[in-house]
Formats: C-alpha cells, structure tokens, sequence
C-alpha cells in the first residue's frame, strides 16, 4: 500500500536579514496509514518548520525550495491557496502548543469547532452541526458538553483548551493529524489522558499522526516510528523497538542518555548533551553533529554522511556505520548493539 504521505527532499529555508537560514535541507520520510511517526530533534533541528511545510503554514519569508510532500499521491508544493485551504482543518489537521494561540478568545468554544465543520461542509444544517461539536466533546471528555458550548476559552484550564483543540482538529475526521508539542505546556496526569485520547483516535479511525516532540519519553508511549531530526536532517529513522534498543546515531544515543530513568541511581545525574545546534546560516558541510559529537573523526568535519540502511526499517547517517570506519572508539563495533553499554560509553 501507498504511504500516506511521502515527503521526498524537503529543503525550506527563510530569508532574513542576516541570510538564508536553511531550515530543513533534505529531509525524506513517509508516513503509512494509520501509523503514528514521531518526528524528535532538540529546538531549530528543523521538525516544525518540516510540519509546517506540509500545511503551507510558513512565514512570508520561508521558501520551499526543493522537494516534494506527496499527500495521498499528490504534491502538496504544487497546490494553490485555495487548494490548500481545502486540505487545512479537512483532511489535514494540526494541534499547536499553545491551544490559547489558536483559539479565539471573543468567540465560545463551540461556535469556533462548528466553524470549522461548516467551512468544509456547508451543506450540513446549524443543528446537524452543533449535535457533532457536542459528540466530539463528549469524545474528547469535555464534561457538560452542553453548557461548555457557549463557554470562552479563558474559562478552560490548559488540558482542556487544549481538548479543544483535539476536537476542533478532529471536526472532519482528517486522514492525518500533525500534533507540534500538543503537550508539552501540559502536567503529566493531563498529557497522560491527552496521549491515551490520541492512541484511541489512531485506533478507532485510522487516523495517521505526525507527532512532533523533543520528548523521547512521550515518543516510547506513543508512536510506532520515530524520525530523528537535526541540523535540518535526518539523522536517525527507527521502528520504536529499534530507536530505544539498538540506537545507530551518536545524537540518538545522546537523546536517550538524557532521559531519567525510574530505576535510575538517584546519585547518577542526567546528561546533557555538549554544545549547541549548528547556525543555519552556515550550516556545516560536514555532519552537523561533529562538532558535539564524542565519536568525531576528521572525515566527519568533511563530508556529510548518506543513510544507511542498518536493518530493516532503520535507516541512520553517521561515518561509524561505514564498513571503513575503525573498530577503535566506535560505539557500535563493541558488541553489535547499542544498549546500556553504549549509553554508557558515550557518557
Ligand atoms: Fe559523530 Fe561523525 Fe557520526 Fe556525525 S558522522 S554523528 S560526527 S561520528
């Protein structure tokens, strides 16, 4: 089966006063129906101006200049205003952060979903259409679906604003749904119902969701794949089973030393990873992790690595993965598999 969405060599950049920032610079990935592709990098790796790209929701200053995002066959980079207004809220939806952002606060929660519904079907009646705002209420646990109809967004808590948002995302059942950190502004309890809502949706519909993150933790509960974005790459591509117990790139393995662990030692402090993203300005020509990278070599510094295919549906770009990279210093000559051991050494 076609995925439903292929996006092949994305490159999108801004242009500012201080040059182009090349934002994204051929990142590749595919979405498969009914799956859910976590997309992970630290900030400006490039994963949500890739989500935005999809949409067309870029700044006046961003170009995409090369590439294609075919959605259901089709290549979004060639639709027109109009044809992409068709796609937004309908069969593409997305859930920003900051749900108060998104919604109107002079407008009643309820009339902003109906909105949304009577903008892709106006043939459908004022009754027909409240009757599904307060179901998808009721869906999303929303409690008085009724008298919250007519309520403003001040006067929702964070998780339920943002609840609104699923529903308003949800309205016309989209084929795909692009989550950009749906919770990291949220409490755990409050994230925990938001992931378990997101879960049921890809169960009960088939819904395909993008989710966007810096959070590997959220990623391991969540998603089937996981896409490691950095320096507007690729970096890393996995089944979750993979990406967690056989990682193939430094930077994965330098995300997952990060993330605290329950049974850790509590004496055992977490570790960040050294240094900073690179200046997209002047993106390096080499690989864009050298210079924070532990296992750096000179051709690193030199030359960009391609992707390798490690095994079936892991695919990782780094030199160590070279069949001419030396044995000494390489996590993942030492026994074949990067575990704990590897996390360790990275440490
Ligand atoms: Fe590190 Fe080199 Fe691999 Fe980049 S290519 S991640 S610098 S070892």
């Amino acid at each position: 089966m076609e995925p439903i969405l292929k996006i092949e060599n994305l490159k999108t950049s801004f242009m500012t006063s201080n040059g182009e920032v090349q934002a994204v610079r051929g990142v590749s990935f595919t979405v498969e129906k009914g799956e859910i592709v976590g997309l992970v990098g630290e900030s400006g790796s490039g994963k949500s101006v890739t989500s935005m790209s999809i949409l067309k929701l870029l700044a006046d200053t961003a170009r995409i200049k090369e590439g294609k995002i075919l959605f259901e066959g089709e290549d979004l980079t060639q639709y027109s205003r109009a044809q992409m207004r068709k796609i937004r809220g309908g069969k593409i939806s997305m859930i920003f952060q900051d749900p108060m952002s998104s919604l109107n606060p002079l407008i009643p929660v309820g009339k902003q979903v109906a909105e949304m519904i009577r903008e892709h079907h106006r043939e459908k009646s004022k009754e027909e259409i409240k009757k599904e705002v307060l179901e998808l209420f009721a869906r999303v646990r929303i409690p008085e679906p009724e008298k919250r109809y007519r309520s403003f967004p001040h006067e929702f808590s964070g998780g339920m604003r943002q609840r609104v948002m699923i529903a308003m995302a949800l309205a016309n059942r989209p084929d795909l749904l692009i989550a950009d950190e749906p919770t990291t502004a949220l409490d755990v309890t409050i994230q925990d119902q938001i992931l378990k809502q997101l879960r049921e949706l890809k169960k009960e519909y088939g819904t395909s969701i993008i989710f966007i993150t810096h959070d590997l933790g959220v990623v391991a509960e969540l998603c089937d794949r996981v896409v490691v974005l950095y320096g507007g790459l690729v970096m890393e591509e996995a089944t979750i089973y993979d990406i967690f117990e056989n990682p193939k790139h430094p930077y994965t393995l330098g995300l997952l030393a990060s993330i605290p662990a329950l049974d850790q030692d509590k004496s055992r402090r977490l570790k960040p990873i050294p240094g900073s993203p690179p200046d997209m300005t002047k993106p390096p020509q080499g690989c864009p992790f050298a210079p924070r990278c532990p296992y750096a070599r000179v051709v690193c510094g030199r030359e960009l690595p391609e992707m390798t295919e490690v095994a079936e549906d892991h695919r990782s770009r780094c030199w160590l993965l070279s069949p001419d990279a030396p044995d000494e210093n390489n996590p993942f000559r030492k026994n074949g598999r990067a575990g704990e051991e590897r996390r360790e050494s990275h440490e």
